[in-house]
């Protein structure tokens, strides 16, 4: 028997619209990278995303049809993202920050037909317009007195909408059908676009709003450092406006001062981003002695979360630091590092390492390990695994059917990454698969061993990388790039490790480098520093 309760389809303009309705006045703040300060609110998002729907319309637009953005986190960002989804066309967030023959190639591969960037990027915008031939039209994310010079007629976003009608025909779509385009950054191989469905980001949003998740509220005030083109802005796009929570948008300046001045004159009580964020924000804070009037809390994930992240944030400044993991194939976010009953009552130092760990799973997916034969391994904390996870925010395939079959015969997605699970319940990411250290048949895990390098007074970033060995295999090294003004010799990093990791997990060598690469999402760069390792022997 079926259920008797109304079959309204869960699309994501809803989570606007009523963001329009019932908290139309809460402000949604843009800055551009030029420092100013734009203030608008939910009503005139939604207003300006109906209008971008009505162009879309008049430009021919039809559902399925990709549509590119390109561009930092800002208020007509948000609403191009709205009124490209509200009519069942895709919103393709595209990353300016890769190479660009990947942004060329993943363009081309999603076969955009619109494009709609900000003015900085007006040089890739060139290059696009040359190699991808299903792109026919191109907006910047700007007024007409910001256009930036370009070889054809660009037309500003602000014009381009400006003799629409703020109210469109929303809704009426299946709530299976795609709302958003996000390809991963292609730290193994291709970039592969994930396909999200308005049920899915729907889902998502109210998953990650939960009290033991990222909890936000109406009267929080949202800094969403996350790139709205990396991982689905980790869902706040949508959650945020869904509780009515007050959003500042930063735009491309990510540097510590220009955060925490944003941090400060608005208010911000949340905010969420990858650890190098926030490491360059409280070099900024500690340098200048500055503090944090408002901020409260900040969640924390894209790479593991130092401790001394943790302890800084809280010791110094009183702001509650939560992990979360996930990926773009998941949403992204699936465990959150919340302290359970048990937890909190133990002595302060022992539950930093379950602040440490990636944490529990949300209601509504399933977690296994398994070994390399698809086996579930034990919840002892001790045995690593492969991580798969299943659910209504999972990716069950890639977008054009790359890589294939991505699913297990339980319907579990291979995530790719190596984790223990604890009798608590307590997922930790001990390695990516690629990244794991494989010494005299047994695992060591590099983002342990690095964790508990950047911990070293001295040091600002640290990496591990297995170097081929004649006898073990593989043998991990250390890269440490110092803070600056600092210094540290191989026998101080050697010294603060022992007695903090096993004996056989010890580096065979430590390196120092000016600096570690990072990727386009903030992440340490594994394969340029290997790239950059070549010809290099163990001592
Ligand atoms: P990319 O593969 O392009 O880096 P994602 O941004 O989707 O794409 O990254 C997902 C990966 O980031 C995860 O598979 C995991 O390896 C890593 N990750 C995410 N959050 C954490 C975390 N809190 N701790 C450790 N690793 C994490």
């Amino acid at each position: 028997m079926l259920g008797l309760m109304q079959d309204v389809p869960l699309t994501v303009d809803r989570l606007l619209t009523h963001a329009a309705t019932w908290h139309g006045d809460r402000e949604v703040i843009s800055r551009d990278a030029d420092g100013h300060v734009t203030r608008s609110d939910y009503a005139r998002v939604h207003a300006d995303a109906q209008r971008v729907s009505n162009a879309l319309r008049r430009a021919g637009v039809q559902q399925g049809d990709r549509i590119a953005t390109l561009g930092w986190n800002g208020a007509r960002h948000l609403a191009a993202w709205y009124g490209i989804a509200g009519i069942g066309a895709i919103c393709h967030t595209l990353n300016p920050r890769l190479f660009l023959e990947q942004i060329v190639y993943i363009a081309n591969h999603a076969g955009d037909r619109m494009l709609l960037a900000d003015p900085a990027c007006a040089p890739i915008v060139e290059e696009l317009r040359q190699k991808v031939p299903t792109l026919r039209e191109i907006i910047f994310l700007c007024d007409r007195a910001s256009l930036p010079a370009t070889s054809f007629p660009a037309i500003a976003f602000d014009d381009w909408i400006a003799d629409e009608e703020p109210a469109a025909t929303w809704g009426g779509l299946d709530e299976r059908l795609a709302c958003g385009l996000c390809y991963t950054s292609g730290t193994t191989g291709n970039p592969k676009g994930v396909l999200y469905s308005h049920r899915s980001n729907s889902i998502h949003a109210m998953m990650t709003l939960q009290a033991d998740a990222l909890a936000l509220s109406a009267r929080d005030t949202v800094l969403l450092v996350v790139p709205m083109y990396h991982a689905n802005a980790w869902g706040v796009v949508y959650s945020a406006p869904a509780v009515g929570a007050k959003l500042v948008l930063p735009g491309q300046r990510m540097d510590g001062a220009s955060l925490h001045a944003l941090i400060e004159s608005e208010g911000v009580t949340y905010s969420a981003a990858v650890p190098t964020v926030w490491q360059m924000l409280l070099q900024h804070v500690q340098e200048t002695g500055a503090g944090f009037s408002t901020l409260k809390r900040v969640t924390i994930g894209g790479s593991a979360c130092p401790e001394s992240i943790i302890r800084t944030f809280r010791d110094d400044y009183g702001v509650d630091v939560v992990q979360g993991w996930g990926m773009t194939e998941t949403s992204p976010l699936a465990t959150v590092s919340i302290l359970s009953p048990k937890v909190a009552a133990l002595p302060e130092a022992e539950q930093m390492a379950y602040k440490l760990k990636q944490g529990r799973l949300l209601a509504g997916l399933e977690l296994k390990i398994t070994d390399d034969a698809g086996n579930r391994l034990p919840h002892d904390g001790q045995t690593p695994g492969r991580l798969m996870i299943k659910g209504p925010t999972i990716a069950a395939s890639y977008y054009g059917g790359d890589g294939g079959d991505v699913l297990d015969e339980e319907g579990f997605f291979d995530t790719g990454d190596v984790s223990t699970i604890d009798p608590r319940g307590y997922m930790q990411i001990t390695d990516r698969a690629k990244d794991v250290v494989k010494s005299g048949g047994e695992w060591i895990s590099s983002i342990e061993i690095e964790n508990i390098a950047t911990g070293h007074p001295a040091v600002h970033i640290a990496a591990v990388i297995g170097i081929a060995h004649p006898k073990w295999d593989e043998r991990p090294i250390l890269l440490c790039q110092l803070k600056p003004g600092e210094t540290a010799t191989a026998a101080d990093l050697s010294d603060y490790l022992d007695g903090r990791i096993a004996r056989w997990w010890m580096p065979d060598d430590v390196l120092f480098v000016d600096e570690i690469p990072l990727g386009p999402t903030g992440k340490i760069d594994k394969k340029r520093i290997r790239a950059g390792l070549e010809g290099y022997t163990l001592p």
